[in-house]
């Protein structure tokens, strides 16, 4: 329903990652959600918490055992479609032991297809979203190019349906990668750090330089640049645009 994500330089003076996320996560609450969570990069790993209910009960889980500081993170609310609104269903869905975190607004209609067909591969499911094939999905192209970004074009050319996905990857530091298809997704552009949200007002607080994405896109944000192709491979210039309403 959803959807943030931030990277930042570690050595600049920008907000952390988890404080930007959920400040974004709030702005996002009038859009109505049963779940929310993070996922944050610390230290070549990734951090996740996630809670059904409201974001104060996911807030108490992170003020109980609040992690380390992070300069990358993505956050989801959840609308459930598929599987019910609980702790399990709730977005982030992980894979590769961890090591890979997906983020997902919509609906992938063939997600069964490509359940079954993982399934029969050995891969463990452990939510009853259609979100949790795309995580297992980029764990598996991941593994075959070692790129972020193509993994996550190898991935969306298989989805059908309407989407935003966000991922992050342990191995991949200060990068979070977008797609996006019959579903919004824009960038924020800032100063040491950029941002992604399924609207603008996930980063309005931060920045009014925005990209819109347009259909079938992947976008790449590091701190420094932020890359876009079409599904295709093919690059991309961004339509860029000044946020001048209150979001
Ligand atoms: N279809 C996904 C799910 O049920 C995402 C729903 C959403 O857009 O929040 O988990």
């Amino acid at each position: 329903c959803g959807i943030v994500g931030y990277v930042t330089d570690p050595a600049s003076a920008t907000p952390g990652a988890l404080d930007v996320v959920l400040e974004g996560l709030r702005r996002l609450e009038y859009r109505g959600y049963d779940s929310a969570g993070v996922a944050l990069q610390i230290d070549g790993q990734l951090w996740t918490e996630k809670r059904s209910g409201k974001l104060a009960r996911l807030e108490e889980a992170l003020q109980a055992a609040p992690p380390a500081a992070a300069s990358t993170g993505i956050g989801h609310t959840r609308w459930a479609t598929h599987g019910g609104p609980t702790d399990e269903n709730a977005h982030p869905h992980l894979s590769g032991e961890g090591r890979i975190a997906v983020i997902h607004n919509g609906i992938i209609e063939n997600f069964a297809a490509l359940k079954a067909e993982l399934a029969a591969e050995g891969v463990k499911f452990l939510s009853q979203t259609d979100t949790e094939v795309a995580a297992h999905l980029l764990n598996a192209a991941y593994a075959t190019c070692s790129d972020l970004t193509e993994a996550m074009r190898l991935v969306a050319n298989r989805l059908e349906g309407a989407f935003t996905l966000l991922a992050v990857h342990a191995d991949v530091p200060s990068t979070v990668v977008g797609a996006r298809r019959n579903s919004p997704l824009v960038v924020g552009v800032g100063e040491n750090a950029n941002y992604l949200g399924s609207d603008v007002a996930a980063f309005i607080g931060h920045t009014r330089e925005a990209i819109e994405l347009g259909q079938d896109q992947i976008v790449t944000i590091t701190p420094a640049a932020v890359s876009i192709i079409g599904f295709d491979g093919v690059a991309v210039e961004g339509k860029a645009f000044h946020v001048d309403w209150d979001a």
